[in-house]
């Protein structure tokens, strides 16, 4: 049996991702989120549905180290000190409204953004994730920054100039930008919150995937969907948002072209 990690698995394009995932009856999966009432609710509906107890509550804040180390801690001990061979990092968040301040900004980078980097970094500098594994990033074409005129987010771009440490000092640069909210666009900025954390979560994919060997990592978006995040106007299910992070965890590696790269719709499109 293959083992999955997913965060942000209680509730919207998260509880799907795992069902569907328990549903292949190939993986024990480990759903992760903060609020355990409505994970382990998750995990009954999903274990009743699908027909098997593959799937797991495991509590989980990104947004808090300690959280992460711990949850490191479990799944090592759980998992028999074996590596897992799927990350699903899902979890976000995402302000309502047009409204712009640093205490968001700094919230939305800390989850969407460092969230990401504390897992994905966490696992993979205690080698818990397999040699021929699989990392996916649900992100949003909101990140999209290719034809945004943003001059201080368009170093993101520049891969072969990007370091770990470079996309960290754009990231702060934002906050810090962020306490004069009427100036921040004249700084070279956008006061998209949202749009500015999953472009530094992109960048960190495809600077990730340079150190990586086997293992692949990719991100994806899910298309608009009918979440607590997306709205009831969204034009998809959760269930459809999650399938193409499912493909990317799961398709035979063949079949998926490369690392690194940014998916809608199971086809690559430009970051
Ligand atoms: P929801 O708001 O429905 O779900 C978000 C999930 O993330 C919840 O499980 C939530 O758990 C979890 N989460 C939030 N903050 C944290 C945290 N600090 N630590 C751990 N878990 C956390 O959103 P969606 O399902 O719509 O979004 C899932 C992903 O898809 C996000 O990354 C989002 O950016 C992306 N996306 C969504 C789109 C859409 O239209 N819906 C479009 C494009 C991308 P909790 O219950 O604890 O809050």
């Amino acid at each position: 049996m293959k083992t999955a990690l997913v965060s942000g698995g209680n509730k919207g394009i998260g509880y799907f991702i795992c069902k569907q995932l328990a549903k292949t009856g190939e993986y024990k999966v480990y759903l992760a989120a903060r609020d355990q009432e409505r994970g382990l609710k998750a995990v009954n509906e999903i274990n009743n549905e699908v027909g098997n107890k593959n799937t797991e509550f495991v509590s989980l804040d990104v947004s808090k180290d300690q959280s992460v180390d711990e949850l490191i801690k479990k799944i090592h001990a759980k998992n028999k000190s074996e590596p897992i061979d799927v990350l699903i990092n899902n979890a976000g968040i995402a302000s309502k409204g047009s409204g712009f301040d640093q205490e968001m900004a700094k919230n939305t980078i800390n989850v969407n953004y460092y969230g990401v980097r504390r897992l994905t970094d966490g696992l993979l500098k205690r080698k818990l994730i397999k040699q021929d594994g699989r990392i996916v990033v649900v992100s949003s074409q909101a990140g999209v920054i290719g034809s945004k005129d943003i001059p201080k987010l368009k170093p993101l771009l520049d891969v072969d100039n990007l370091s770990f440490e470079k996309i960290d000092s754009i990231a702060e640069g934002f906050i810090d930008a962020a306490a004069d909210p009427s100036s921040v666009k004249e700084k070279g900025w956008q006061t998209n919150t949202y749009s500015t954390s999953k472009a530094l979560v992109n960048a960190y994919i495809r600077v990730l995937s340079k150190d990586l060997n086997n293992i692949t990592i990719n991100a994806c978006c899910p298309g608009w969907c009918r979440t607590d995040m997306g709205g009831e106007n969204a034009v998809r299910t959760s269930e459809e948002g999650a399938e193409v992070a499912v493909w990317l965890a799961t398709a035979p590696k063949d079949q998926i072209d490369g690392t690194g790269c940014f998916y809608y719709d199971n086809h690559k499109i430009k970051f």
